[in-house]
């Protein structure tokens, strides 16, 4: 049997082995995927040689970590340095972002996008950053309420929420985690509302609540949508690389999908 798994910390919440697990039985394949709560990041490779993981997700916080003790990296995160799936092929560890392909199968029906402003500057935000510049999006700004994270994002244009002059996006995406617990938004609501008042697309990278984002989208009648469909493709492109398979791509979001509505 080949054991996969999510590791991250906290890992509980992880919808991964539902979405995994079912597609795995659907699929008939001798499998497992399990959770790891990883406390020390030097710890992982040793984790993924001694529990013989023959695949794993990596999510927060260890997405970097992922990417640095890959041997194998795929040529498209050598920009991100982030990798949230790995594969391990005869002690080799090779390493992926599925989170990239995720988000953008998510906005394919999204048109005409050419300037696009995402909220937040932490991992999702770089993975979607470069998705979109893979994409050939012309302009990319990246707005935060600290200046800190702006390291990471060095060829990019990027400024503090309160210093966004110029409203005229087409598409805004939050990757930040206000609204997860409570009911916040980024940035003030005033600033948002400007943009939001131009704009066409809105996409809240949370994808188990209704957030504050999202019912401000709705009032401007914006084109919206959460982060479902990109937690169900990241998983789809992750499985696809894990049992080696193609053309299957429904299959196994339609397994993931009711593993999630099962809940
Ligand atoms: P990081 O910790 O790397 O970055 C978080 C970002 O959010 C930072 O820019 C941080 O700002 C900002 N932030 C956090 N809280 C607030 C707040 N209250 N107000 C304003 N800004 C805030 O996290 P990730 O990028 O890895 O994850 C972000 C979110 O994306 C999570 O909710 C995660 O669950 C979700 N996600 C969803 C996926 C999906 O498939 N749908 C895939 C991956 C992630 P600062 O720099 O000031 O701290």
């Amino acid at each position: 049997m080949k054991l996969f798994g999510v590791i991250g910390n906290p890992i509980m919440h992880s919808k991964s082995p539902r979405m995994h697990n079912n597609a795995i039985k659907n699929f008939g394949f001798d499998a497992l995927y399990t959770r790891y709560n990883l406390e020390d990041k030097n710890k992982l490779k040793e984790v993924l040689i001694d529990l013989k993981f023959s695949g794993t997700n990596i999510t927060l916080p260890f997405k970097e970590e992922a990417f640095a003790i890959a041997d194998v990296k795929d040529n498209s995160i050598l920009d991100i340095k982030a990798a949230n799936t790995l594969i391990i092929k005869k002690s080799k560890i090779y390493a992926y972002n599925t989170d990239i392909l995720g988000f953008l199968k998510a906005i394919e029906d999204f048109k005409n996008l050419n300037k696009v402003l995402i909220l937040g500057a932490g991992g999702t935000a770089r993975a979607i950053a470069y998705a979109l510049r893979y994409n050939n999006i012309k302009e990319i700004h990246i707005a935060n309420r600290n200046l800190a994270r702006f390291d990471s994002f060095k060829d990019f244009t990027t400024m503090l929420y309160e210093d966004i002059s110029d409203f005229n996006y087409d598409m805004v995406i939050n990757t930040t985690s206000a609204g997860l617990c409570d009911d916040s938004l980024a940035c003030d609501k005033k600033i948002l509302e400007k943009v939001f008042s131009h704009c066409k697309y809105a996409f809240e990278v949370i994808y188990n609540k209704e957030t504050s984002f999202i019912k401000l989208s709705k009032k401007y009648n914006l084109i919206y949508k959460n982060g479902l469909e990109m937690l169900l493709w990241q998983g789809v492109f992750a499985f696809e690389l894990f049992f080696e398979i193609k053309n299957q791509q429904n299959s196994i979001k339609n397994f993931m999908l009711e593993a999630l509505n099962l809940e």
